[in-house]
């Protein structure tokens, strides 16, 4: 389910870890809700962000939904 894997984004780039370079992620969907961002009146606080967690420094990489 959460195989450790190489990600690579819409706009084609690879995803690589903000901190310490490794470019394999666990992937999960989590909701913006939960964070404790909410938004009244706007959908998309409903919807799942997309989450790459980095599998070396556990760094989280999320992505709004389009
Ligand atoms: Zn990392």
């Amino acid at each position: 389910m959460n195989e450790p894997q190489p990600v690579t984004l819409p706009n084609g780039l690879v995803l690589q870890c903000d901190t310490c370079r490794n470019e394999t992620f666990e992937y999960h969907r989590w909701k913006l809700q939960a964070t404790g961002m909410t938004f009244m009146g706007m959908d998309w606080a409903n919807r799942d962000a997309t989450c790459f967690v980095c599998t070396e420094c556990r760094r989280i990489h999320w992505f709004h939904p389009v």
